[in-house]
């Protein structure tokens, strides 16, 4: 089902919410299922050469103690997920310049060579070349939020940085053949209903693979400091329409639900997301991955991360997956179907 612009903002207005995340639900029940894809997230470096006014890692940031995992760190993380029956990891981290292209792809072969796993990579904005290096060096999935649909203010949080460019790269990762994730962060200071209605048809335009909407939390040390949070409620709105435009997308219960609102993770599997991605960064460096407030604080250990998330998943009442959870989108692009909306 695809919704014009003014039925997105009624909806986003609150409408008629027990519909809405019901029909989410169905939606999500129609393609996967009662199951729920785990993803183990490394975050290998809190070192950011960018500035964003969101986050905690930007480079104006001195307050935070940086950290890089070293290959033999990253490489115990991943037999860690291996061991836990996962089958997907997400390399994530800030636009460091320490790291070369060509070690990124180095280590993405070796963890390939060894280990029989779906590899995304979150690893900032790159050029095609770049993008073309790793995924011939076996990366199979790329997350790149587009932050927010409108072009000024993503120029204002993101300094020296123009929208079109990320839009760009979204486009060169597809044609890359990466299953390609997109989204948002609702709730940014100068987001209008207007422009996060044109954001659910924007991201649902692009046919995304993956998508990973959260709400806003202001970190204490940027510019956003006394901004207000995103609003839960907004953003189960934004995902639930998004879940019944988008079907066959794979869409995580985020963490940053969690740290806004306790129960909120839970509260987004019921609506229709599908996928959930505990830290499994270790534990001598996991709190310093500190994007917002909050952020992976729960657990120590990644044996805890991952039992709070079967926790939750089962509180929510679906079931853990253990396949790689290719994107359904990918396999209807490649057999050169194209996919019907519901
Ligand atoms: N450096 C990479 C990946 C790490 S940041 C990148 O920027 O793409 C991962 C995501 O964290 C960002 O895309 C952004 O959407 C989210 N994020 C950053 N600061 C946030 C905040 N204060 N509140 C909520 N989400 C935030
Ligand atoms: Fe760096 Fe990503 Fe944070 Fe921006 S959002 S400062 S690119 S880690």
């Amino acid at each position: 089902m695809i919704f014009n612009k003014s039925e997105i903002i009624e909806n986003l207005q609150g409408k008629n919410d027990p519909w809405l995340f019901a029909e989410a639900d169905r939606v999500r029940r129609s393609v996967f299922g009662d199951e729920i894809f785990l993803r183990g997230i490394i975050e290998y470096t809190n070192y950011c050469k960018q500035d964003c006014h969101y986050c905690g890692l930007r480079r104006s940031n001195r307050t935070i103690r940086r950290y890089r995992l070293t290959p033999a760190e990253i490489f115990s993380a991943v037999e860690m997920v291996v061991d836990q029956k996962i089958s997907t990891i997400v390399l994530q981290g800030g636009e460091d310049p320490h790291y070369s292209a060509d070690w990124i792809a180095d280590l993405i072969k070796a963890i390939v060579d060894k280990f029989d796993l779906a590899i995304t990579l979150s690893l900032g904005q790159q050029n095609p070349e770049v993008l073309r290096l790793w995924r011939e060096a076996g990366a199979n999935r790329y997350l790149l939020r587009i932050e927010t649909w409108n072009r000024e203010n993503y120029c204002q949080l993101r300094p020296g940085r123009q929208w079109e460019n990320r839009l760009n790269c979204l486009k060169a990762l597809r044609e890359l053949d990466y299953e390609v994730g997109s989204g948002i962060i609702v709730g940014l200071p100068g987001e209008t209903p207007d422009s996060l209605a044109e954001a659910i048809i924007g991201l649902t335009e692009l046919d995304l693979d993956m998508i990973g909407i959260g709400p806003f939390i202001a970190h204490p040390q940027t510019p956003l400091k006394d901004e207000p949070n995103g609003s839960i409620t907004l953003t189960l709105r934004t995902l639930a329409l998004m879940r019944i435009m988008n079907p066959f997308a794979n869409m995580p219960s985020t963490s940053a639900m969690e740290c806004a609102e306790k129960g909120a993770r839970i509260a987004a599997l019921k609506i229709g997301m599908n996928v959930i991605m505990p830290s499994i960064t270790p534990e001598r460096v996991k709190k310093l991955y500190n994007i917002y407030p909050g952020k992976n604080a729960a657990s120590d250990d990644s044996e805890h991360s991952i039992a709070a998330v079967m926790e939750i998943i089962k509180e929510a009442g679906y079931r853990r997956s253990y396949s790689q959870g290719i994107s359904p989108n990918l396999v209807r692009r490649r057999q050169g179907k194209t996919i019907k909306q519901q």
